[in-house]
């Protein structure tokens, strides 16, 4: 991280962190996507970062009058990004739709014949976009992701680009401008990214996966057999659960409660993932046993067992070739 000129300049890991740790107190509902037009790719040279964002708060002080810089972010072509306005103000950059907004200015002419949007700048616009999605509880869809260009410039009324308005943020942008465009082309790549980033997260803080070998077994407040019971049902022969915390013979289930079941009626399971396009199941360790069922590329699977290279993945006898799973 940078700072120059009152702007921070920051990878997309480190927008990641900064932005887990920035309070905002505006309730925020609304991401907004442009590109600057100017400066575009002919002005940066990789290392002028500060200077480009300086002149674009110039022009709106000093020439347009406003208050600040118009935008909260402008993404680089290296994939940069680098803060602006302060985010407890709304921003400046689509005429009476600025309220509760989030602008993201980025850095480039995206129309068609303009800058060929460089992968960097491409990922960091997805991973700011869905980062922000998840700092705002915001779902995924052109109610909350807009573009400048479906709004009319004049009066700010959405009419989705039907006449009157401008082509920002690039009639080229993530293969055009529209709201077709937008939930065929961009829309989806913000949300695999968040469903990446979320079970990341998830991930992270998972120390092993147990299978329950009891027919039912209590939860608990705490780590020990006389502690209450936990205000939920009792987990269930076959479940397999997440493993945040161990003492004892204790593990704790939640990532967000105490919740604790005790080790002795569990039995450690891995996960892994299938890496052929079609696996059969069946239903003892061989592939003379008859198939039972098919799972698919990338399905997660948990292996209770195995025997002569055939993992057993449910706690009844469902069996598939350990060859098509990852990480044997
Ligand atoms: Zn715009």
């Amino acid at each position: 991280m940078q700072t120059k000129f009152g702007f921070t300049k920051m990878n997309v890991q480190e927008f990641d962190t900064w932005l887990k740790s920035v309070k905002v107190a505006r309730t925020v509902v609304k991401i907004q996507e442009h590109h600057t037009y100017i400066p575009n790719y002919s002005n940066f040279t990789g290392s002028n970062h500060f200077e480009l964002q300086k002149g674009m708060q110039n022009t709106h002080k000093y020439s347009n009058g406003w208050m600040d810089i118009g935008q909260h972010f402008s993404i680089f072509p290296d994939g940069s990004i680098l803060t602006g306005r302060s985010l407890e103000y709304s921003p400046a950059c689509i005429y009476n739709n600025n309220a509760n907004s989030v602008c993201i200015e980025n850095v480039g002419n995206f129309d068609s014949g303009g800058d060929s949007m460089t992968t960097a700048q491409r990922d960091a616009i997805i991973e700011v976009t869905a980062l922000l999605c998840i700092k705002f509880n915001l779902l995924v869809d052109v109610n909350f992701i807009i573009y400048h260009h479906w709004f009319r410039l004049n009066d700010g009324f959405r009419n989705n680009g039907a006449g009157g308005n401008k082509s920002c943020p690039g009639t080229n942008f993530f293969g055009g401008n529209k709201v077709n465009h937008c939930q065929d082309n961009f829309l989806p790549l913000v949300t695999a990214k968040l469903q990446n980033i979320i079970q990341k997260q998830d991930d992270a803080s998972i120390l092993k996966y147990a299978s329950v070998t009891a027919t039912s077994l209590n939860v608990r407040v705490s780590h020990s057999a006389n502690s209450e019971k936990a205000d939920r049902d009792p987990v269930q022969y076959g479940a397999v659960l997440r493993v945040y915390e161990i003492k004892d013979d204790w593990y704790k289930i939640s990532n967000s409660a105490d919740h604790w079941v005790s080790s002795k009626f569990t039995r450690d399971v891995t996960r892994h993932f299938v890496k052929a396009t079609t696996l059969n199941v069946r239903s003892g360790p061989g592939s003379s046993y008859p198939k039972v069922g098919q799972i698919y590329e990338g399905d997660q699977v948990f292996v209770e067992e195995v025997s002569n290279k055939w993992a057993r993945i449910t706690a009844t006898n469902n069996w598939v070739s350990q060859n098509f799973l990852t990480d044997f």
